[in-house]
């Protein structure tokens, strides 16, 4: 029994709906609220309080015994807005019961046992919808139990926590073939609208290895699952078709089908989409694996077929004629021909749309109104397995220099590459089955090779470079690599000649460059042509690899380059790492510059001719002329 106790009225009503939506779980607990904890701690074996946690610390202590046999307790603010487990959080169940809350509630759980707070991914945050038995599954993750994994569908998903792991077959049990084809409300319409019921419509549907958690994943050869192996435990299924579930299975959605559709002009929605779901049902397929429509570009914006992509929820994708009339179809016709000037839009749409490797699903069909010519067609295409690249920057290296969406990304990648003092900075973000591939100081094309390669295999990789990824780091050797059978995503970090403008002032006022001083890849003649080039153009200039053991005379000579055509007063900001612990900066000039305070953790950012220290900080007007004016 769980016991609900509240002070406030905002609790009264939290507390209120938790008790209608679980009559037979929970027991209010009215009256002074000591009392009411001191009752519900001895009667219950789970409570949630709706106070302050500093409030419901203060009234338990007293009360607590013993780790095995203290009830759980959930505490919710005032608000709604979090539902916190704060006492047993395993044995008593407050985890899962916080995750029950949350959901039932609309609040956020917050969990901070320590192998649940590094991230164990809620279903709700892998990306994807998903279908079943949502609270089943995901207490049987968070508790870590053993979880099952079976997918058909290669996709990039994130990492899943170690007790989530490779079914014996590796695969998505196939139901028995259904016997009727056109019922819509046989079997296949149950199992769409009931993910939990028994097992309906498929296709046989050619299998796919498995991804995600490959590196578990047991070796051989996959015998082939049966309906009889499903339920036995909690199990995450990914597939786009309609499969059986288990009492305590979840299937994960990926978007992997493109529905293409052709429509006389007029067509209705209800035509438009009720042969979409028509088609998607009889071939046993999702309608939540839809990732969007295809169609000609003279239908973009025919309402049959924007109204049904409505209904899906799904965008609409649209191709010149002229490109989907080169698509090879098996089911060209005239009639398209002639209206729209390409043989084919359903066919050739989506296969335009699904890419190379696109596997023809469904043909064309035509819908079938009562008494009236078809006006629309359709034909479903499953997309080839397409992994994710996000080539990620850290930042200079203050972790609340990492942005939001490199954090983002780091958590939905699968697999991650990187030098390995970059890793280092970030390994705490990374969520638990994360796959680390990791390599020492100069093997970029190794690494660059390897990541593109992972996305190829089909996962979520994500490589990463500090500053930006794409200045002077990992971003262009990967896509030199990288074909167009791998997503690309690419998420700007703070680089270091930002991250050094800031700490100095505002050197970058006006235009500017970064030049290179590493001649290990590039020949010294070309980057003495452009420090020249910049000298005399009058740009502010960051130099970034500036100076090593090895390389100490190219600093002194950029720098005398550019005094050809800057002041001896001109000034010089000079930043050792910046945004770390033992960063340092220091403003000189280009006559004062001591070369001994710049090593490969520096940046140098020399001002134009219009640069100046202003208390103590580096200024580059913007040059507008009352500006430029008030500086000199
Ligand atoms: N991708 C990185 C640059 C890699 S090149 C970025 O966008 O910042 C390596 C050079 O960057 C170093 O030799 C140094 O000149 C500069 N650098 C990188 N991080 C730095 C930091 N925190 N402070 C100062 N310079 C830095």
């Amino acid at each position: 029994m769980i016991g609900l106790i509240s002070a406030t009225a905002a609790g009264a009503s939290a507390r209120d709906r938790l008790a209608t939506a679980w009559p037979d779980r929970t027991r209010v607990y009215d009256g002074p609220v000591r009392e009411a904890v001191e009752r519900a701690f001895a009667e219950c074996d789970q409570l949630v309080c709706f106070l302050a946690t500093g409030a419901t610390v203060r009234l338990l202590a007293p009360l607590l015994a013993d780790k095995s046999t203290d009830p759980g307790v959930v505490c919710v603010d005032e608000a709604g807005r979090y539902a916190v487990s704060l006492l047993g959080g395993h044995g008593g169940g407050a985890n899962s019961l916080a995750t029950e809350v949350g959901s039932t509630l609309s609040a956020t759980p917050v969990i901070t046992t320590a192998t649940d707070a590094t991230g164990i991914p809620g279903l709700d945050t892998l990306g994807l919808p998903f279908e079943g038995a949502v609270a089943t599954v995901t207490r049987a993750m968070l508790d870590g139990a053993p979880v099952t994994l079976r997918a058909d569908t290669v996709w990039p998903l994130p990492p899943l926590p170690p007790n989530v792991t490779a079914g014996v077959a590796g695969e998505v049990p196939t139901p028995p073939a259904r016997p009727g084809g056109d019922d819509p409300t046989g079997p296949a319409a149950d199992a769409a609208a009931e993910p939990s019921s028994r097992p309906a419509d498929a296709t046989a549907a050619p299998r796919r290895p498995l991804d995600g958690p490959t590196a578990r994943a047991p070796q051989g050869v996959p015998t082939p699952s049966t309906p009889g192996a499903v339920g036995t435990g909690a199990a995450v299924l990914v597939s786009d078709r309609v499969v059986p579930l288990g009492p305590a299975d979840v299937v994960l959605r990926p978007p992997s089908l493109v529905v293409g559709v052709g429509a006389s002009r007029g067509a209705g929605v209800d035509e438009v989409y009720g042969l979409v779901m028509d088609v998607l049902r009889d071939a046993g397929l999702s309608a939540l694996s839809v990732g969007e429509l295809a169609t000609v570009d003279a239908k973009a914006d025919e309402p049959g077929i924007v109204g049904a992509a409505a209904e899906l929820g799904v965008p609409v994708r649209t191709y010149p004629a002229g490109v989907l009339a080169s698509v090879d179809v098996p089911n060209p016709s005239d009639a398209p021909l002639a209206a729209v000037g390409t043989p084919s839009v359903a066919e050739a749409a989506a296969l335009a749309a699904a890419g190379r490797g696109g596997e023809l699903l469904v043909p064309k069909r035509k819908s079938s109104p009562h008494g009236r010519p078809a006006m629309a067609t359709c034909a479903v295409v499953r997309r080839a397995p397409r992994g994710r690249l996000a080539v990620v920057g850290l930042g200079p290296g203050a972790r609340d220099l990492v942005t939001p969406r490199a954090v983002a990304e780091l958590r939905r990648a699968s697999v991650l590459v990187g030098l390995d003092q970059y890793v280092d900075q970030i390994r705490d973000l990374l969520r638990p089955g994360t796959r680390v591939i990791e390599s020492g100081l100069g093997r970029e094309e190794e690494r660059a090779r390897t990541a593109v390669a992972e996305a190829r295999a089909g996962h979520a990789v994500a490589l990463i470079g500090s500053g930006d990824a794409g200045v002077y780091a990992m971003a262009s050797p990967a896509l030199a690599e990288a074909a167009d059978d791998i997503e690309v995503v690419g998420v700007p970090g703070v680089t270091a000649a930002l991250a050094a403008a800031a700490i100095l002032g505002a050197p970058l006022g006006h235009d500017h460059v970064s030049i290179s001083l590493s001649d290990l890849h590039t020949p010294w003649e070309v980057i003495e042509r452009r420090v020249r080039a910049a000298a005399e153009a009058d740009i502010v200039v960051t130099f970034y690899n500036p100076r090593s053991r090895g390389r100490d005379w190219q600093l002194p000579k950029a720098l005398a380059l550019l005094a050809e055509h800057r002041t001896g007063t001109t000034p010089v900001g000079v930043v050792r790492n910046a945004s770390r612990p033992d960063g340092t900066s220091h403003l000189t000039t280009l006559a004062r510059i001591d070369p001994t305070t710049v090593d490969m953790m520096t940046v140098v950012t020399v001002g134009n001719t219009a640069t100046r220290e202003i208390a103590g900080r580096m200024v580059t007007p913007r040059g507008y002329r009352w500006q430029s004016e008030g500086a000199r």
